[in-house]
């Protein structure tokens, strides 16, 4: 093979080294992409937070339910067991518990309030742990399908860096400086010529330098510099 011929092998191995590389990127990324999961979880969090924080308050208001029933029921008691014989105690008792009373009918809406917020939660929390355990479902999913993919892409990669290096290692090291250089540039530092035309920049090649070039002599465009190589 000529020195052009090897030069433009090594680069499509190179091309083929990069492509890899950039799919081996993807699945590393995709492995490691657990953003859906973290979201999830901390929305979970935060509404089990909410949660007990409304339960508590359903609790607190029961409690202050029961505590003014409970006062009705002692003054009540008082009023009807005939102990209390005094006609202004038994109106100020009288005035008393109607008031207690006229707090009941609130305090037990807003409970009803309260344990309606609650199942609403309740039914969030429920419906965020379903999703959360589809989420962690096609996490694990994913992770079987990729890791082997990982493994086979990492296997064609080393196969690749060990042609290249095999490759490189037989082309004179000055010329590779070249390759590289031009590489580094242009991105395609070795490209075919047809019908007289560098495919690099498509302009013209003067015939003595593609016969050159032919021969399998390093020849460069004189428009781009790139290395010109005829099969
Ligand atoms: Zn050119």
């Amino acid at each position: 093979m000529s020195l052009a011929g090897q030069l433009y092998k090594l680069q499509q191995l190179d091309l083929e080294l990069q492509r890899k590389q950039q799919e081996l990127n993807e699945v590393e990324n995709q492995l490691s992409d657990n953003k859906a999961l973290i979201v999830a979880e901390s929305k979970l969090a935060s509404q089990k937070e909410q949660l007990e924080d409304a339960r508590k308050k359903q609790k607190g208001s029961e409690w202050e339910l029961e505590d003014l029933q409970e006062k009705v029921r002692q003054i009540d008691s008082k009023l009807y067991s005939g102990t209390t014989k005094n006609p202004k105690e038994l109106v100020n008792l009288e005035k008393e518990v109607k008031g207690l009373k006229s707090q009941i009918r609130p305090k037990e809406d807003a409970l009803l309030g309260l344990m309606s917020r609650v199942e609403d939660i309740e039914a969030e929390v429920k419906t965020i742990t379903e999703e959360l355990e589809r989420l962690k479902r096609e996490w694990e999913q994913r992770q079987e399908t990729l890791r082997p993919r990982k493994g086979e892409v990492e296997t064609v990669l080393a196969k690749l860096r060990g042609d290249c290096n095999g490759l490189a290692q037989q082309i004179d090291s000055e010329d590779l400086n070249t390759y590289e250089r031009i590489r580094l540039a242009r991105g395609q530092a070795v490209v075919k010529v047809e019908r007289g035309r560098c495919l690099g920049c498509h302009v013209t090649v003067p015939t003595s330098q593609w016969q050159k070039a032919k021969a399998g002599d390093v020849i460069q465009c004189n428009n781009c510099s790139r290395i010109l190589y005829l099969e």
